[in-house]
């Protein structure tokens, strides 16, 4: 996946600026930078939810323009957005069968969710219990599984350890560099949570006022103490 100079933004105010940057088959990458960065519309612009103003949007080398939200996902593209969105009525079984859907059918679907079941034990012990009686930490596994059980070869996630505990942010970042190192699927994180997203990725993209200030390896992100008190807060 890449982005080429693209411009983005909401009513003719562009949000994104020349934002350049590619994705290697199952490389996570981190997405970092204050409070209206940019790093929401940048995962819905590739999501193709936020129009494109100018620029490219490539998935294995193919543009995106005029490619609607769903066959996206159909491509393998897929999204977590921020806010764990599970359906509160339906268990934790038909949510990720749901999820399953519009990738398999019979016992394809039964096979893929049970790999999610696999990678999120609590998950497996809550199968039958409804949305809305998880804790914060089971919605967002269940968000991720849901999104997992298409077997995206992309996914994007937006904030997924907000307002989670520390211990239950380090068994998510943990999953999802399993499953990428795994399934060689390539993730796109966007975080507040820097430590925790760098603890896990291969690099790191830091957005300023919608335009890259910096794209570099994890490691060097994390001891650049110039960069992280200037764009990063600490
Ligand atoms: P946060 O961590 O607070 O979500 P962010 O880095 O994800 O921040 P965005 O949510 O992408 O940043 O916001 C970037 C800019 O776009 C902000 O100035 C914001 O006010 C503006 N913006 C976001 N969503 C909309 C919208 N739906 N309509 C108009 N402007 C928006």
């Amino acid at each position: 996946m890449a982005v080429e100079a693209l411009r983005a933004g909401y009513g003719g105010e562009p949000v994104l600026h020349d934002v350049s940057f590619a994705l290697a088959p199952g490389e996570v990458v981190a997405v970092l930078g204050a409070n209206g960065a940019g790093k929401t519309t940048l995962l819905r612009t590739v999501a193709g939810l936020v129009p494109v103003a100018s620029g490219r949007v490539l998935l294995d080398g193919g543009d995106l323009a005029g490619v609607r939200v769903e066959d996206r996902a159909r491509r393998g593209l897929a999204q977590v957005p921020e806010g764990r969105s599970v359906v509160a009525e339906l268990t934790v079984d038909e949510n990720l069968r749901l999820g399953a859907l519009q990738r398999h059918r019979g016992r394809a679907r039964d096979a893929a969710v049970a790999s999610v079941y696999e990678l999120f034990e609590p998950l497996a012990r809550r199968r039958t219990s409804a949305g809305h009686q998880l804790s914060g930490g089971e919605r967002q596994m269940l968000a991720l599984g849901r999104a997992l059980v298409a077997e995206p070869r992309v996914l994007m996630l937006d904030e997924p350890s907000l307002g989670l505990a520390p211990i239950v942010v380090a068994q998510l970042m943990g999953v999802l560099r399993e499953t990428a190192a795994s399934r060689g699927l390539t993730v796109l994180l966007a975080e507040q949570n820097v430590t925790s997203a760098l603890s896990i990725a291969d690099r790191g993209i830091v957005l300023a006022l919608g335009r890259v200030v910096a794209d570099a390896p994890a490691a060097q992100l994390a001891a650049d103490t110039a960069l992280r008190h200037a764009y990063l807060g600490f």
